[in-house]
């Protein structure tokens, strides 16, 4: 129990968290290079926060949520998704009355009480970006084409994009209602959780993934039969945008998306390597989320990537994450006069920017040369007695094998001008 980690997370060793660093660098840098600034919100927000905002009839809301009352008895909940608590910071901030559109991303931490399985975790890793103050679909491709670029940046290929219009409130009512006649027809084909579904939130069934429940809606009538004016017109211009950027994609209308608060444009990235937990990637535009959780009236769009999913498949793809050496340079040194010199030599040697390390537990000699192998680290310095009475340290180069004594105050110019080379 005391050695075992909680059911449905995961450690990231040292060893591991080179991955993590690559693939969060890598998205800093694309969402600076598209505008989008980093929010950093709690980890835990009141548990009506995410009732109201990801929405009551919602399987994460009834089923997923870990919640529990804090010493004075609030109702607290850990972030089961990421928007509601940048929508709530949103207008906590007052950010609607600066110039829009507000673009903006995060790094989370997710929290659902699942069964765990590959690809689906308790607490999982979210990249998120979110856009208020612009209903053009402009942005619906832009924040589609960022996704894109950051699995195109970092190799991973044979993605899916499915795109589909759930409508605003005003046509989706029309869907509505045709839709449950259909459902109410097939109810004894349907699941028990579609059963469930048809009452609470009919549309949910469109994506349900078993197949005998796939079977059933073959022939459901579509959204897209009953998108309004304004609502066609947006998917329209959506994939205009696409085109121009040569994203290509798929219209799915079975596409629906888990959460109440959509409309309009929803879309998933999909892989076909990873099976039923193949959606690397989901989101779409929620234009009533600001003003229900009590700020103005407001467009709003976002997705949600699972970094988990990103990185198995990056391993099933085969793509190799670069990784450094553990240092630049390891000292060897032999005797205690040495380790001192080497030392505060180590520590100048970080100061300007090389990495570096010494021997901290007095392994012989041949114990440091072969811990210094395992770093990886391309040049290993030793300082023994001869080096010591010259002033000197002997520097092996790790790749060509060659060696050079060079005076102990030009190791940090020599090292540098090496290791500057060999970038
Ligand atoms: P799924 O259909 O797989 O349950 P979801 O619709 O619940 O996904 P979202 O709420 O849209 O997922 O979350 C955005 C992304 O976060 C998902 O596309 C997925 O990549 C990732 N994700 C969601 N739940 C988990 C989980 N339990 N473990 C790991 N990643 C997850
Ligand atoms: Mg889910």
């Amino acid at each position: 129990m005391l050695t075992k980690a909680p059911k449905g997370t995961k450690d990231v060793l040292p060893s591991e968290s080179y991955k993590w660093i690559y693939l969060e660098n890598t998205i800093r840098d694309l969402a600076r290079l598209f505008g989008y600034q980093e929010i950093r919100t709690p980890i835990f927000e009141h548990t009506e926060l995410f009732q109201r905002g990801v929405g009551d009839t919602t399987d994460i809301v009834q089923k997923e949520m870990y919640t529990f009352e804090d010493k004075a008895g609030r109702s607290i909940t850990l972030k089961p998704e990421g928007t509601a608590g940048a929508v709530r910071a949103f207008i906590e901030g007052k950010l609607y009355s600066e110039p829009q559109p507000t673009k903006m991303y995060y790094l989370t931490p997710v929290f659902r009480y699942e069964r765990p399985q590959a690809g689906r975790y308790r607490q999982h890793h979210q990249f998120g970006v979110e856009v208020f103050g612009a209903y053009e679909a402009s942005v619906d491709a832009e924040i589609i084409s960022l996704a894109m670029a950051l699995f195109n940046k970092i190799g991973i290929r044979n993605l899916e994009l499915n795109i589909n219009s759930i409508g605003c409130p005003q046509c989706r009512g029309e869907y509505h209602k045709v839709l449950v006649e259909f459902l109410s027809k097939r109810k004894d084909r349907l699941c028990k959780t579609c059963n469930e579904r048809l009452l609470k939130n009919p549309l949910r069934v469109l994506d349900c993934k078993i197949p005998e429940c796939k079977e059933a809606m073959k022939d459901a009538p579509l959204i897209l039969d009953y998108l309004c004016e304004d609502c066609r017109s947006h998917f329209h211009s959506l994939q205009r945008y696409l085109d121009l950027l040569g994203i290509p994609y798929k219209i799915n209308p079975m596409i629906v998306r888990g959460l109440d608060y959509y409309t309009k444009t929803v879309f998933e990235i999909i892989s076909t390597n990873i099976g039923s937990q193949g959606t690397i990637c989901g989101g779409g535009r929620y234009d009533g989320l600001v003003e229900q959780i009590g700020g103005p009236s407001m467009a709003g769009i976002g997705f949600g990537m699972g970094l988990e999913r990103v990185l198995l498949e990056m391993e099933s793809q085969n793509i190799a994450i670069p990784k450094l050496p553990d240092y630049d340079a390891f000292v060897i040194t032999i005797g205690e006069e040495a380790k001192e010199k080497a030392f505060s030599l180590v520590y100048r040697m970080r100061l300007s920017g090389i990495s570096a390390d010494l021997d901290h537990i007095a392994r012989s000699v041949k114990a440091q040369f072969k811990y210094s192998n395992k770093t990886n680290a391309p040049f290993v310095c030793i300082l023994g007695e001869d080096e010591l009475k010259n002033g000197t340290v002997k520097v092996k180069d790790m790749k060509t094998g060659s060696e050079e004594s060079i005076l102990m105050d030009q190791l940090i110019s020599y090292l540098n001008e090496k290791l500057g080379m060999e970038e």
